[in-house]
């Protein structure tokens, strides 16, 4: 898995840019009637009946993703979802992206199918359509920016700055897991390092690992409040950590937060491999980053339509801005909350 060994290496440059895009964009079906004009003309068209809504994400080699253990598929379906995770974030429905590549001459077309394999596999779990891009050459390593544009109804949109204080503050799934598998991830190359012939055990930690290398945007949470009939009062996909996400809420929708450590959700396999790397799993949640998961306020009021879903978990309260924004520990101390997780670990 470490490396990519296939003998087939068909040099880009017997393709030419123009065969090159037709080849990889071939398997794309469109799903969207407001997808007037996809690939192959100078632009595309698009017809959004509602307000559009747009995100865009750069993403550099050696900055954010590791080739020696990120296979390209999974790199493509990343790179897709992460973006789609931002547009359901804004309670919006993606229906596009596009897709911009600078790849150095290193990168066979093989590999570039790879990639497209997995963009292939995200458009279809989504119903995306890809409608254009940009590709282009690069001196060392790959450059991939996807930009994804969806829609929303104006009253459907949910910002970041809507929390108002006693909302409670409302995560989907579990947390810290991409964190931990990273973690694993970076121990194995390692030892791959030291010994290219060793074969990695990563079954024992397939769930985190997974959680990593192919996290998945939560349009599912986004359809299954619409259905509960819960609209967020405002809502962050978790992409950096907990903790610098609820500041980003407190922040921008000027109140406090309690946030109880006690209900922060952790798989037993998150537990596990932090006791393994002798990491505190509250930490890991906090500021791991990369969960992909929704992060959101509703009102009080809206509590027993969540109550009891295995999806939500509720993790604490907004307050008064002038409270801050605070940890309340297992053994009932209140600490602030940083960026990087709580100010106790700055210190230490
Ligand atoms: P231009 O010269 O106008 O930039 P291109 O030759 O780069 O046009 O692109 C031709 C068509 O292929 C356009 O529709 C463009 O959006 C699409 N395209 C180019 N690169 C990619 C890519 N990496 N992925 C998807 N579509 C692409
Ligand atoms: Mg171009």
């Amino acid at each position: 898995m470490l490396e990519n060994k296939k003998q087939d290496r068909t040099s880009l440059e017997q393709l030419g840019e123009f065969g090159l895009i037709e080849h990889l964009t071939q398997h794309f079906p469109l799903h969207h009637e407001s997808t007037l004009t996809g690939i192959g003309d100078d632009a595309a068209v698009l017809y959004h009946k509602n307000r559009t809504v747009i995100s865009t994400d750069l993403l550099v080699e050696g900055v954010h993703f590791d080739l020696s253990y990120m296979p390209l598929k999974h790199l493509g379906y990343k790179a897709v979802t992460v973006n789609l995770s931002d547009l359901y974030a804004m309670n919006a429905m993606a229906t596009q992206i596009t897709v911009s590549l600078a790849v150095s001459n290193r990168f066979p077309l093989e590999a570039l199918e790879e990639l497209y394999a997995g963009i292939a596999q995200a458009a279809k779990t989504f119903k995306i359509d890809l409608v254009g891009g940009d590709t282009t050459s690069s001196k060392t390593g790959m450059l991939i920016s996807i930009t994804a544009i969806g829609e929303a109804q104006e009253q459907h949109i949910v910002h970041r700055s809507g929390a108002k204080p006693n909302d409670l503050l409302v995560v989907s799934g579990d947390l810290g897991g991409a964190y931990m598998g990273l973690q694993v991830l970076e121990r194995e190359k390692e030892v791959f390092k030291v010994n290219p012939n060793s074969q990695p055990d990563l079954e024992p930690y397939s769930y985190i690992v997974e959680r990593q290398l192919k996290p998945e945007a939560r349009k599912d949470i986004v359809e299954l409040l619409k259905a509960l009939e819960v609209k967020p009062t405002a809502m962050i996909d978790i992409s950096d950590g907990l903790s610098s996400e609820i500041m980003h809420l407190c922040k921008e929708s000027k109140v406090g937060c309690n946030l109880f450590e006690d209900k922060i959700p952790l798989d037993p396999t998150v537990i596990a491999a932090c006791e393994e790397f002798d990491m505190d799993s509250t930490l890991v949640a906090l500021s791991g980053g990369e969960d992909y998961e929704l992060l959101f306020t509703i009102d009080h009021a809206d509590f027993p339509k969540i109550k009891g879903n295995p999806n939500l978990s509720v993790i604490g309260h907004m307050a008064d801005s002038g409270e801050g924004a605070h940890l309340v520990t297992r053994g009932n101390a209140k600490i602030p909350l940083t960026a990087q997780g709580w100010s106790s670990f700055q210190a230490s």
